[in-house]
């Protein structure tokens, strides 16, 4: 087993996985988001796709035993183990302009979107190639009839954990999210590990 890695609260980070391993995220005191990004570590063109695997799974809430497919419909990430149940794949990585729509009052803030841009430029990742994130533990509810989203505090609690094993070689972006409504009111760090 590797050492677990700390990505401190409102930043984010990049790594390669290599094909076969895995790669467990770790909500370390609960009610934190991490959104987790992938790319084909040969080719960058190659990337998650919200729509492709929510499309696949025939659900919006994935969990262990579904996969998370890249635009060219290829298994990216298995999800292989989960003890929370209830992540989104729906919203993109909060930015500086989500602060300004939502939170016009509060300090703006690069937020997922800009650690992820700044954690995998040297990756050679533009930000514009960056897609909808896997959103671990964020709890976004869907009213089934009037399709109404509502963002509410993850249900993750200390230790909680997601694993994931990767089905190519991939370029990982991973941050510990900055919204506010996103984490219940308050910025957590992210732990992962490799193994
Ligand atoms: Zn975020």
């Amino acid at each position: 087993m590797t050492d677990t890695i700390e990505i401190p609260e409102r930043s984010g980070t990049a790594f390669l996985l290599a094909a076969g391993q895995t790669l467990t995220v770790i909500d370390p005191r609960g009610v934190q988001v991490a959104d987790l990004l992938a790319f084909n570590a040969d080719d960058l063109a190659e990337v998650i796709s919200s729509g492709r695997s929510l499309d696949y799974a025939e659900t919006i809430f994935l969990t262990t035993g579904h996969i998370l497919y890249s635009n060219r419909s290829r298994p990216m990430l298995s999800i292989i183990a989960d003890t929370v149940g209830r992540h989104d794949f729906l919203l993109t990585p909060c930015s500086y302009d989500t602060f300004h729509h939502f939170y016009p009052d509060l300090p703006p803030h690069r937020g997922c979107f800009g650690n992820l841009a700044a954690a995998l430029e040297p990756c050679g990742v533009a930000p514009d190639a960056i897609p909808t994130a896997f959103n671990c533990f964020m709890n976004v509810a869907v009213d089934g009839t009037t399709g109404i989203l509502s963002v509410l505090p993850p249900i993750s609690r200390a230790g909680d954990h997601i694993v994931f094993r990767a089905e190519m070689d991939l370029i990982i972006g991973l941050t510990a999210c900055s919204a506010p409504a996103s984490n219940g009111g308050s910025f957590k760090p992210i732990e992962y590990r490799v193994d």
